[in-house]
């Protein structure tokens, strides 16, 4: 998975890299599945969702140049893999889901494993965590239909986002939004295709 997914596409990040080698993948896939943890692609995780592939956890990771310490926000908690991935990094890792079923598992697996530095709520997203606000970056990874406003206040000036915009069933893209002087600036990354943001 690191040389041949990872490194050959052009993650660079040492620290991302090792996150990617030291979290184990097949922990956060449904038992029958755990051989195919470490596939080239996505797998469904229960109630209709799924758990990214590799190189787009790693992709988006790199893409928002975390540095331990840092206060991050996920919308869409799903397996729990992704935030592993960030606590692993060493941020302190704030993460919404709104199936309460797929919450409620992903507390368990962080326990099991130690991750303290991941808190859990049950919500929704679109209202991110005004309480623990601003972050200093935001990893949407489920897609809304349009960039959500009450997320990006949440976001420290100089924060990033990143963001699979776009209707199910068509091409989604997935954007970097940068808050600089309080403004937007908007980078479009990657075609990308995401379960839906649920309103
Ligand atoms: N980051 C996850 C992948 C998540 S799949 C991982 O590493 O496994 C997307 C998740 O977003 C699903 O679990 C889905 O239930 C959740 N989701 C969808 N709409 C949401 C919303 N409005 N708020 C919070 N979570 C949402």
């Amino acid at each position: 998975m690191i040389e041949e997914q990872l490194r050959a596409r052009n993650i660079k990040s040492d620290a991302v890299l090792a996150a990617m080698q030291n979290v184990k993948r097949h922990l956060f896939v449904p038992e029958n599945l755990q051989n195919y943890a470490y596939n080239d692609s996505p797998l469904p995780i229960g109630l209709g969702q799924t758990i990214s592939q590799p190189y787009i956890v790693a992709f988006m990771s790199e893409q928002l140049e975390l540095v331990p310490g840092m206060k991050i926000l996920e919308i869409g908690t799903g397996s729990g893999y992704q935030a592993a991935i960030l606590a692993y990094l060493g941020c302190e890792v704030y993460t919404i889901e709104f199936l309460e079923e797929l919450a409620a598992k992903a507390k368990n697996i962080f326990n099991e494993l130690d991750f303290n530095n991941i808190k859990v709520k049950h919500g929704n997203g679109y209202l991110g965590w005004p309480e623990e606000a601003p972050f200093d970056a935001i990893i949407v990874t489920a897609a809304p239909e349009s960039i959500p406003e009450k997320l990006i206040g949440q976001l420290k000036e100089d924060g990033k986002m990143i963001v699979p915009v776009g209707k199910v069933d068509s091409v989604q893209l997935l954007k970097l939004i940068i808050k600089k002087d309080k403004k937007i600036i908007e980078e479009t990354l990657l075609p990308v295709r995401f379960v839906p943001m649920v309103e």
